[in-house]
């Protein structure tokens, strides 16, 4: 007998070019079957979910998430993440390393996926690409990446200098994994707050300049074509929530000339300007900075380019103490795998058109791709059972003190939302559901 069966759904699975309705048949973990509708009649099934009116999609991945654990677990938890990421629809998420004691060694990454953490869904960890990420010394990739490790970021900060960056990009190639990017220019950002503009200028907040970002895309894509010509390796660089005209244009033309960069977008960076800072709203504060309605559009326009690959979310909790500070004191980043989809489904679907199927590929298979999660972002036979479900027309208001996430720093409380996830399958099992589904 099969352990699921989920019928009169519309399939949505870019990887495989199918935006049609198939039922999905679940058995110990992975997909076994997927077929038209109706063929699967008289298979018995543990489970049979009845999707009807909803798009079956496999599991949301985002490949940049912070869960504060170990050491700042007043934030959040492995436990209350990931139960977040699977309310939003995530069946993957990929852990920074900035935690207390940094992700840095084998014996902490081994810790952070420990089962015993409680992780609701699949996690996966980038540790620290130098040790402290201190920016000085280089982790140990090898044993890392033997250990799990599906990339490498100093996340938080930038690795600045060139001869640590072009050693880390080496040293990943070798790996086969990708360097990830806080691509900051911290030279220029120093005591900033903001995006530099009118705005800050009016706030009084020191501004973080737009070529502090392009400053180091520049950098390390020079560094990219330097290490094929020399090293006769392909390193791959992946620059994190790009939120610049200046540095996409950049990527645009470094994808051109052929070089392995990807880049992810965050919903926020498309979505807001840093007219959401208003008067000192520290749950607009993150970094990178919210930007000027310009460089934002832009951001859109990459995503229905094609020139984004991917939408990760940059999820950041923050006690509400510590948010409830003067502007320059209050920490960087807000919470965002509750709001992804749903702030992605109105502002790139519903406003700009953008297809089901892309946004689908924006958000599981391209970032299943770039952290080379084998048997996910894809709804194919064998493949890991991770499946979302959620009813794209279906409206509905975020209310931050509903999230699973043990903090509340949005900018998105009482936002309008588009895309309701219903159910959330992690490798065959029901992690999250908002409906009583027909059992038969
Ligand atoms: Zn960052």
């Amino acid at each position: 007998m099969s352990d699921l069966l989920i019928v009169n759904g519309h399939l949505v699975d870019p990887a495989n070019r199918i935006d049609a309705p198939h039922d999905v048949l679940v058995r110990e973990g992975r997909v076994a079957a997927v077929d038209r509708p109706a063929a699967f009649e008289g298979v018995e099934a543990a489970e049979t979910i009845d999707a009807s009116g909803l798009v079956v999609a496999p599991g949301l991945i985002d490949v940049h998430v912070h869960l504060r654990e170990p050491g700042q677990t007043y934030k959040e938890t492995i436990a209350t993440g990931t139960a977040a990421a699977a309310a939003g629809g995530f069946t993957s998420v990929v852990a920074m390393p900035n935690t207390v004691p940094v992700n840095d060694s084998v014996a902490k990454l081994k810790w952070m996926l420990d089962p015993a953490r409680g992780a609701g869904v699949k996690l996966f960890a980038m540790p620290a690409a130098t040790i402290g990420s201190m920016g000085i010394e280089l982790t140990d990739f090898e044993a890392l990446h033997r250990a799990g490790a599906v990339g490498f970021t100093d996340d938080g900060k930038p690795v600045l200098e060139d001869h640590v960056m072009r050693a880390a990009l080496v040293a990943a190639a070798r790996a086969g994994v990708p360097v990830s990017q806080h691509a900051e220019d911290t030279r220029l950002t120093g005591g900033c707050s903001m995006n530099a503009g009118p705005m800050a200028f009016r706030l009084g907040l020191r501004g973080m300049p737009v070529e502090a970002e392009a400053r180091i895309v520049e950098r390390d894509l020079r560094l990219l074509r330097e290490i094929e010509r020399a090293e006769g390796l392909r390193p791959h660089l992946h620059v994190q929530h790009v939120s610049t005209a200046r540095a996409i244009d950049l990527i645009r033309e470094a994808k051109r000339e052929g070089l392995h960069v990807t880049c992810e977008i965050a919903p926020h960076h498309f979505a807001l300007t840093e007219a959401t800072v208003g008067d000192y709203d520290t749950h607009a504060k993150m970094n990178p900075p919210l930007r000027a309605e310009e460089d934002r559009a832009r951001m859109v326009e990459a995503l229905v380019d094609g020139t984004a690959d991917c939408i990760a979310t940059d999820h950041a909790p923050h006690a509400a103490f510590e948010k409830r500070q003067e502007f320059e004191r209050a920490p960087n980043g807000i919470t965002g795998l509750e709001t992804a989809l749903g702030v992605t489904m109105r502002t790139l679907h519903r406003e700009q058109g953008l297809s089901l199927s892309r946004i689908v590929e924006l958000m599981s298979a391209a970032p299943a791709t770039i952290a080379s999660l084998a048997g996910r972002g894809a709804v194919g036979v064998g493949h890991y059972a991770d499946l979302v479900l959620f009813n794209a027309a279906e409206e509905w208001v975020f209310d931050a003190e509903s999230s699973r996430s043990k903090s509340r720093n949005t900018p998105f409380d009482g936002a309008p939302m588009l895309g309701k996830v219903r159910a959330t399958i992690s490798e065959g099992r029901v992690v999250y559901r908002s409906f009583e589904a027909a059992l038969t």
